[in-house]
């Protein structure tokens, strides 16, 4: 009979100030800190001991470094990215695009897809997977984001379909190096008030840079959606995040730019995609 059962309760509850979900943090850990998948640490549990290094690991998630970090992973529509404190970590909540990019291209597949914004890669390879046909660009203006975007795309297998682009939006004539002709754009673009109040795991461990948009949160819509005349291609289609607020604000500046602009909520019920077409 191991102790891992034991280490696991006791470690849920040391985590059940910081955490919204301490058992299951607590269970990532020990699957990671054992090298197995959760399933076989939940089916195994009796029989097994707690790994040497298990308590080290609740120690750094008691400081409130995301389970992302420590673990060096994050599974978005059922897919493993690696994750570094270099990019964002992949957000169920975002897996709202990929639903409706299905959704709305099931008669007429993209061929054609960029990712502005693409940090871990996240958004770009999981349209790429639902989409073997399609080819996809991803920009972004890290170099150590672009790093791990190629590495996911390697491990998911994606990468003779997926490109990668440094690039900067802030910069003049940014879309020149893209091309144009995208049937399918998707975007995360930072979107926080620079006033937000963010949570410590979040404020304290991820990339100001993919987060904050100037005081009203809208700076990087402002930049990307007049540009997306230029990408998109006649029937072309742009998904783009928003913030559970933002809804009135980024829809105003799309119908500005002559937009048609559809709303969607993600599945805790909250704003967070707008779907543009011409
Ligand atoms: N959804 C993220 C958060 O609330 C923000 C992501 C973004 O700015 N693109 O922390």
């Amino acid at each position: 009979m191991g102790d891992a059962a034991v280490a696991l309760r006791e470690a849920a509850q040391r985590l059940s100030d910081i955490s919204e979900s301490p058992r299951l943090d607590a269970e990532l850990l020990m699957a990671h800190g054992l090298q197995i998948e959760r399933s076989e640490l939940l089916l195994k549990l009796p029989e097994l001991e707690a790994p040497a290094e298990f308590s080290a690991l609740v120690e750094r998630r008691q400081k409130s470094e995301p389970i992302a970090h420590i673990i060096g992973q994050k599974e978005f529509w059922g897919l493993d990215f690696q994750v570094t404190p270099d990019v964002l970590i992949p957000r169920p909540d975002s897996e709202v695009l990929i639903e409706e990019a299905v959704r709305i291209c099931a008669s007429a597949p993209p061929q054609r897809i960029v990712d502005l914004g693409t940090g871990s890669g996240a958004l770009l390879l999981a349209a790429l997977h639902e989409f073997p046909q399609a080819r996809g660009l991803g920009m972004d203006a890290s170099a150590a984001a672009l790093q791990i975007a190629h590495n996911n795309a390697d491990a998911l297998g994606l990468s003779d379909r997926a490109s990668f682009v440094l690039l900067d939006w802030t910069e003049a004539d940014w879309t020149n190096s893209l091309g144009s002709g995208f049937d399918l754009i998707l975007a995360n673009p930072p979107y926080v008030s620079t006033s937000a109040r963010l949570s410590a795991d979040v404020a304290g461990f991820e990339p100001h840079k993919a987060l904050f948009a100037g005081e009203d949160g809208l700076d990087d819509y402002k930049i990307i959606i007049p540009a997306l005349e230029k990408l998109l291609s006649p029937t072309g289609i742009a998904l783009l995040e928003i913030g559970f607020d933002q809804a009135e604000p980024v829809s105003k500046i799309a119908a500005n730019n002559g937009y048609l602009v559809e709303l969607k909520q993600d599945l805790g019920g909250n704003d967070r995609l707008l779907t543009l077409r011409r």
